[in-house]
């Protein structure tokens, strides 16, 4: 039977009632998926833009952006021992190791708006090192949320010494928000960092400034 778009309008409508009504009961999370609430979620801005919701372009948009949200935020399912899973090693020796620029693409919690940029991260075993292709895994892991910059590069830290407990780390993150760029101030070219550390006052002076500048840090800023 053809559908005309008068009738998929009286649904979405009559689905909308539906759903206020078990929104204002508290049976919302019950009442739809995960996928099922993306969806809707996009359907609403659409409709609230103005735009005709229905039309060619935009008709399978709340399907499309459910499915990109679902990987957009992928982060949540995971722990930190799940994402390094058999990917920690007995150390071989004491020296510095670090991974230089992983690239991450995340949420900012305020604005739902991308921000992206690269992670570095360094430190000095002690007993443990966790795998190289390990450190990418769980930069995806907390930038896959939605998210602040401060936050990533605390949990990064914070992962590593729950993991591997090492002497001292260094994580410095570098990110251009969009939230910045395409509105408010729009600095276009400006980008962030932020940059945390564990353990680096047990280093030598020397030891304190090879570990910062690993990733790139003056260690004076
Ligand atoms: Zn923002």
């Amino acid at each position: 039977m053809m559908k005309s778009p008068d009738d998929r309008e009286f649904r979405n409508r009559e689905r909308f009632q539906e759903i206020s009504e078990e929104r204002s009961r508290g049976e919302l999370d019950r009442a739809l998926s995960d996928a099922e609430q993306f969806s809707m979620a996009a359907s609403m801005i659409l409709r609230a833009s103005g735009d005709n919701a229905l039309r060619e372009g935009l008709e399978r948009t709340p399907e499309r952006f459910s499915k990109a949200m679902a990987h957009l935020i992928s982060g949540y399912s995971k722990t930190p021992e799940e994402a390094v899973g058999e990917g920690v090693f007995q150390a071989e020796g004491n020296g510095l190791i670090s991974i230089r620029d992983v690239e991450f693409y995340s949420l900012c919690e305020h604005h739902m708006l991308p921000f992206w940029g690269t992670a570095s991260v360094a430190y000095y075993p002690r007993k443990k090192i966790v795998g190289l292709s390990k450190i990418p895994r769980l930069v995806e892991l907390f930038s896959r949320r939605f998210q602040v910059q401060e936050r990533i590069t605390e949990q990064l830290a914070d992962a590593l010494v729950q993991l591997i407990s090492p002497k001292a780390v260094v994580v410095r993150v570098q990110a251009c928000h969009l939230c910045m760029m395409m509105r408010g101030v729009e600095k276009q070219n400006s980008k962030t960092v932020t940059e945390t550390t564990r353990g680096v006052e047990k280093l030598s002076a020397l030891e304190a400034k090879r570990l910062l500048q690993a990733v790139g840090s003056s260690g004076v800023d």
